[in-house]
């Protein structure tokens, strides 16, 4: 399976050169963000809009994981947090669901 090529989030046009952080996009202008979503690795080429969700959930996972880091000498385990992780993405994480289920 090839992987797709990256297009462009307003106008769908493909981006022959996708962005590494940020660019303009050839067809319409608008600018395109490059994101990796910290949760699950993925790539997304974005509208600023989803962009800054995805801003907002690398904000909150760095606390996680110091709360992490801080908690796990008190007992905390790990398997405990993931799954805590979990459900708090689920809850409170709607506007990245749409990456979730892949329509982008
Ligand atoms: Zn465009």
């Amino acid at each position: 399976m090839f992987k797709s090529k990256p297009k462009c989030p307003y106008c769908s046009a493909v981006l022959t050169d996708p962005p590494k952080t940020k660019k303009k996009c050839a067809a319409c202008g608008n600018t395109v963000f490059f994101k990796t979503d910290p949760y699950t690795n993925k790539e997304y080429f974005l509208s600023e809009d989803d962009a800054m969700q995805i801003n907002l959930l690398k904000e909150r996972y760095k606390i996680e994981e110091n709360f992490f880091n801080t908690f796990c000498e008190y007992g905390l385990t790990d398997k405990l947090f993931v799954k805590r992780r979990q459900i708090y993405i689920k809850k409170h994480c709607c506007p990245i669901k749409k990456l979730r289920e892949g329509s982008i």
